[in-house]
């Protein structure tokens, strides 16, 4: 974070699609810490941004970061962007210049050890995003079966010790060990074999970000999110999605495609723009990121 907020990644780059041309409504999906909306609004003299996000603690820092900067021109609502048509609606907004989808956790999320996002953290095992909706980490480690957890940790995690990993999990649970995010590194640590452990990523990894795929649905109607912001926009209007590994960029990768084959979008990307080096270096959580945008016929 600088400056205590999620910094924005490719934040020149976003807001240079999102203000090439005057566009007066933009909506910011995962709005987070309000980064890519600034940027938006410093660049533009009329544009009006509207934040959404399922996490209150990100609603409550975007309004009070944006709000009396550029007054008049922000209003964060709390809700899912499976909502943005009812959000609109109820707005009063007829049509959309542009959207954006940051997907995943921010800074804020991931550095606080008390939602329990990150192997770095001591925190509760707790992931929710929205955090007055039901279900924990722990919860679901509690009651889904080993074959349940298995599948979540092969197919949203590629983790290749899914079968390992998930019966040191049950093992744990069942004997009451799993509590923390630090007992879950823990249990992962004593299933993978040793030699993999060495070099590349962490070996949590895979399982913490599987975890909270399957618990938060980040991936269910990703797609059709999309499709619908699409269909807000005006002719001309863009949709901008910023992804961070390749099961979401496969998701924006083909929606984005069938768009244009059905002749309702362009895609302005025809390849992924990726961050600087300098940008990697500055705020190595960028490494990863993919911006795919199309612009409506
Ligand atoms: N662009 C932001 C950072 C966004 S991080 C900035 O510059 O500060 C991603 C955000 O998306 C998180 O705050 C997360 O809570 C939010 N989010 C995840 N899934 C969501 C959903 N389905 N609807 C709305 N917000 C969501």
């Amino acid at each position: 974070m600088t400056g205590g907020f999620h910094e924005p990644v490719m934040a020149h780059e976003v807001a240079g699609y999102l203000t090439s041309r005057p566009r007066r409504v933009i909506a910011d999906c995962t709005v987070g810490d309000g980064g890519h909306s600034w940027e938006v609004l410093s660049r533009t003299k009329d544009a009006f941004v509207v934040g959404m996000d399922v996490d209150s603690e990100a609603v409550a820092v975007a309004g009070s970061r944006l709000s009396s900067v550029f007054p008049g021109r922000f209003v964060v609502v709390e809700g899912d962007y499976r909502e943005l048509p009812a959000v609109l609606a109820e707005l009063g907004i007829p049509a959309l210049g542009g959207a954006l989808f940051d997907l995943g956790v921010s800074s804020r999320q991931l550095d606080n050890p008390e939602r329990g996002f990150s192997y770095r953290g001591e925190g509760p095992l707790d992931m929710r995003m929205d955090r007055e909706s039901g279900l924990t980490a722990k919860d679901i480690l509690a009651t889904w079966s080993e074959e349940e957890i298995e599948k979540i940790l092969r197919e949203y995690g590629e983790e290749r010790f899914s079968a390992r990993i998930s019966r040191e999990i049950v093992r744990a649970r069942d004997e009451g060990l799993l509590d923390t995010a630090k007992d879950l590194v823990r249990v992962i640590g004593r299933a993978i074999p040793g030699p993999a452990k060495r070099g590349g990523m962490h070996p949590a990894r895979r399982t913490f970000q599987a975890l909270r795929i399957a618990l938060n649905d980040e991936l269910s109607r990703l797609g059709g999110s999309l499709e619908r912001a699409l269909y807000l926009a005006r002719p001309g209007g863009v949709v901008a999605a910023l992804s961070y590994h390749s099961l979401e960029d496969r998701i924006v990768k083909d929606t984005f495609r069938s768009l244009e084959e059905r002749g309702l979008a362009m895609r302005l990307t025809k390849k992924p723009v990726t961050p600087s080096e300098a940008e990697i270096e500055r705020n190595g959580r960028s490494r990863s990121a993919k911006l795919r945008v199309i612009e409506k016929l």
